[in-house]
């Protein structure tokens, strides 16, 4: 069949809108058509040419839709369900699954690498030449083929262009706070960087229990955001040491980039929690006094996908949507039809507060 997508050529091409072949789901997959995708970060990562990826590519990784077809033996999902993208889908076999990490399944991050589904294939052609898969998804794309396990039921009640959001940011972001941070009541928590991951990060210390949420970015706007989704007291990152002269008990950098990961390190208070979520370049180096780890007792870590399996983590999220806990309407930014994928990543690479959509 045929597809209207996005495809990534090179850092210095725009965004091409092209149609695509698209293999039929096979057994086990699904036929999704996608209503909404965010841009995320990694996904500004390739575009700015900070990851080298296999191209042509077809990007975007957090996306909702619907179901339109089943292949054989998919009974979880029936067409007309409404769906989150989730792109790790566990083998269940490997030693991180086994070790219960299955949002870091080692052949999924083997085919993240090579640009692929799980299987190794990526059904999709363009003039009969491959193309590839961002985050082993690729959502830019009117229709794609999954395996049924990266389509996660929605359910009813939250429009498609919010849950796309659930796909990475909030599922990162809230999961850094709850699982990899482990934000206990009453705690003082640092976010650092007010992107998307950030907002859920900040809702996710909110829905904690934290009773001080201090979040810095440089960019005035998404602070106010943040302000009104849970942070108690906002300011640049030149401000941490006035905010918080004694250190937070757990700081999340959501950027990853070198000098946030210090700035997080040192806005943590000794004996407390830094979690690093965001993503470098490729290459990029921390460097850190390692007087942090020894007379300061500071822990450090990383968290990727929420530091849960996203299958698990999905159902309670929905809840907290449902409850009104947690916002997804706030956090929606401007929204572009596929034809105009190329100006939604410039959007989002001109820091526009709240995640920029695109709608295949
Ligand atoms: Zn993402
Ligand atoms: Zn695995």
């Amino acid at each position: 069949m045929k597809t209207r997508a996005a495809l990534f050529h090179s850092p210095d091409r725009p965004l091409e809108v092209v149609e695509l072949d698209l293999e039929e789901p096979g057994p086990g997959e699904v036929l999704v058509r996608l209503a909404a995708v965010g841009v995320c970060g990694s996904d500004l990562h390739v575009v700015r040419g900070e990851w080298t990826r296999p191209t042509p590519m077809v990007l975007g990784h957090e996306g909702a839709g619907t179901v339109e077809a089943v292949g054989d033996g998919v009974t979880s999902l029936a067409p007309g369900d409404a769906v989150v993208i989730s792109w790790a889908p566990a083998c269940g076999e490997c030693v991180a699954c086994r070790s219960g990490r299955r949002q870091a399944c080692v052949p999924l991050r083997a085919a993240i690498s090579a640009g692929t589904l799980p299987d190794g294939t990526t059904k999709l052609s363009y003039r009969g030449e491959t193309v590839y898969r961002m985050t082993s998804t690729g959502c830019l794309s009117e229709l794609t083929v999954l395996p049924a396990e990266s389509a996660l039921p929605l359910g009813d009640g939250i429009p498609l262009e919010q849950a796309a959001l659930l796909g990475c940011a909030a599922l990162t972001g809230v999961g850094a706070a709850r699982n990899a941070a482990d934000v206990r009541p009453g705690e003082t928590v640092l976010v650092v960087g007010a992107g998307g991951v950030g907002q859920f990060v900040v809702q996710g210390a909110r829905m904690a229990g934290a009773s001080e949420i201090v979040c810095v970015d440089p960019n005035a706007a998404r602070l106010e955001q943040a302000l009104a989704l849970g942070a108690t007291a906002i300011g640049s990152p030149e401000e941490v040491a006035s905010l918080l002269p004694d250190g937070a008990d757990a700081a999340v950098d959501a950027v990853g980039a070198p000098e946030t990961a210090a700035l997080s390190l040192a806005g943590t208070r000794a004996g407390g929690r830094c979690v690093v979520v965001g993503m470098p370049a490729a290459g990029a180096r921390y460097e850190f006094d390692p007087l942090e780890f020894t007379n300061r007792e500071k822990t450090l870590r990383g968290s990727v996908y929420g530091s849960a399996d996203p299958a698990d983590a999905l159902p309670g999220l929905l809840e907290d949507v449902r409850a009104g806990r947690l916002q997804l309407a706030a956090l929606v930014g401007p929204s572009y039809p596929l034809e105009e994928a190329d100006e939604a990543f410039r959007a989002s690479l001109a820091g526009a507060a709240g995640r920029v959509l695109v709608t295949p």
